[in-house]
């Protein structure tokens, strides 16, 4: 199973897509993660996207596209991908729709997560990871069960992303205003957009996405 899960910022993405890998095998493909780990280990990627993930614009399209056709070909996506944060443009969409047809791929789905801007701000501006396992958190939503220490795997060491603070997150609100929703119609004329109701529980939102994929 191929899929996209769609959605603005703080959305629950990657929430949901960590969950969707455990229950069916495929891999999650985060190109905000595969960015950072970029950006971390100082490549020449990496030093082209700093800056404009600190100011919350997009990356260009063909860094992404490039980067996501060599992700996309490793082996554990070999048995299906759950896209994450990826395509954020028109031209990225068009880029995946030849990059699929070439290896006689597919894909399955693509889910919107349909948020409320104001529970966006907050969802991010809560939102914090384990350092260590890369767990996710958030302060009032889905806080640790021992305040300061992780849930998973135990470490009291937690990160905040710099791009998630107030005066970066509406740069990213409309960059996905003006760039990624118009992926909402290229989806739709293509017949596969589905919604989720991306405001209800995190158990909720999985159920309503489970239903929705096993539904073929
Ligand atoms: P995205 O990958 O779309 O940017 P995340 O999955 O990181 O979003 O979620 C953003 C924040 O909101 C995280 O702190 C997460 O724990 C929290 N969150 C995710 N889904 C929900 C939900 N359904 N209700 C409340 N909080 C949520
Ligand atoms: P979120 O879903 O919380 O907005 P991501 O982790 O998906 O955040 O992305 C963080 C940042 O990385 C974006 O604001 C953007 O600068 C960059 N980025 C991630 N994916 C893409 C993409 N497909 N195209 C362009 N830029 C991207
Ligand atoms: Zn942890």
């Amino acid at each position: 199973m191929n899929l996209i899960l769609l959605g603005p910022p703080g959305a629950g993405k990657g929430t949901q897509a960590k969950r969707l890998e455990e229950k069916y095998g495929i891999a999650q493909i985060s190109t905000g993660d595969m960015l950072r780990a970029e950006v971390k280990s100082g490549s020449q990627i990496g030093r082209e996207a700093k800056a404009i993930m600190e100011s919350g614009g997009l990356v260009p399209d063909a860094i992404i596209t490039a980067m996501l056709a060599l992700r996309v070909a490793k082996p554990d996506a070999a048995r299906g991908f759950i896209l994450d944060g990826f395509p954020r443009t028109v031209p990225q969409a068009e880029a995946l729709d030849v990059m699929l047809r070439d290896k006689g791929l597919a894909l399955d789905h693509v889910v919107e997560l349909k948020v409320d801007s104001a529970a966006l701000v907050e969802r991010i501006a809560g939102r914090f990871t384990c350092a260590s396992c890369g767990t996710g958190y958030h302060d009032r939503f889905k806080p640790t069960a021992v305040p300061g220490v992780c849930d998973v795997c135990g470490s009291t060491e937690f990160i905040r992303r710099a791009d998630d603070k107030a005066e970066t997150v509406a740069a990213r609100l409309d960059a996905y205003r003006a760039q990624t929703e118009p992926l909402l119609p290229y989806y739709q004329a293509q017949g596969k957009l589905r919604a989720v109701d991306g405001m209800a529980a995190m158990d909720e939102v999985s159920r309503q996405l489970e239903a929705v994929l096993d539904k073929a």
